[in-house]
Order: C-alpha cells, then structure tokens, then sequence
C-alpha cells in the first residue's frame, strides 16, 4: 500500500502539476485568478508551483474538491481559497499524519475506493498523452 500511495502521488503530480505550456505550473486556485505568479515561467522551486502554492497544497485542493469540499456555490468549480486550504492541510498533517491519497482509502479495508488504485491514475495519463518520463522537472 505504501509504494502504491506513492505511485499514486506521483501519477497525480504529474497530472495537476505539470507545467503548461506558457511554462507555468498553477494550482486550480489561482489558474483561474489573474494574480502575478510569484515564480517566473520556468523558475519555480522543487516542490513548488509558479504560484506559490506547493505540490501538496495543489494536490489536497484537488482532493478537497473530489470529496464535495471547496465549491461555495452550487455547481460552481471554485475552490478553496489558499489560505483556508493550507491551513487546514497543515493541521489535518500534523493531527493526523494526512498524506495524498488518505480520502480515498476505504477505512474498514485499508484498500483502495473503486477507482482510485494508482494503476487506474497511471492509465488516466498515460491515454492523456502524459508520457511516464514527461511531467513536471525534478
Ligand atoms: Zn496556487
């Protein structure tokens, strides 16, 4: 289970991490917002978006929204604003040792929800066209 969550994590960093083709790798949050990145094209740190946020914050924020949580208005994509969002991914992994993939894990089986196996995520990127070497820089 523990090389699949990682498996699984890194399949999902390249999918939401990657940066576009203007070289810039953004969170749901601010992909839609017109803010000045605070990382130039290109320029961000390991681990780190152009906007700032982190690869884990942007990968909770996906999660969040997965599970029902981020839209304030019915039907609406808008996410979590960062600063509640970091908070509180802050808190649930210092409380609870909350990792990428936690929300997905049946609690009374330790397994995977129907879906959610990393096989399924790298299939998602490999028809996606995300070859398995291509995503993000190290
Ligand atoms: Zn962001």
């Amino acid at each position: 289970m523990e090389a699949s969550l990682l498996k699984r994590r890194q399949a999902r960093e390249r999918k939401f991490c990657a940066p576009n083709r203007a070289g810039n790798s953004l969170c749901s949050w601010h992909d839609t917002r017109r803010e000045r990145r605070i990382h130039p094209p290109r320029m961000a740190p390991n681990g780190v978006l152009n906007c700032g946020c982190t690869t884990e914050e942007a990968l909770f924020e996906e999660s969040l929204a997965r599970n029902g949580v981020g839209s304030y208005h019915p039907g609406d994509s808008v996410r979590m604003d960062p600063l509640l969002r970091n908070a509180l991914l802050k808190l649930l992994q210092s409380r609870y040792g909350y990792r990428d993939g936690d929300f997905e894990i049946d609690p009374r089986t330790g397994r995977w929800v129907d879906g959610e196996s990393h096989e399924k995520w790298e299939r998602e990127l490999l028809s996606a066209g995300h070859g398995p070497k291509g995503g993000p820089r190290k």
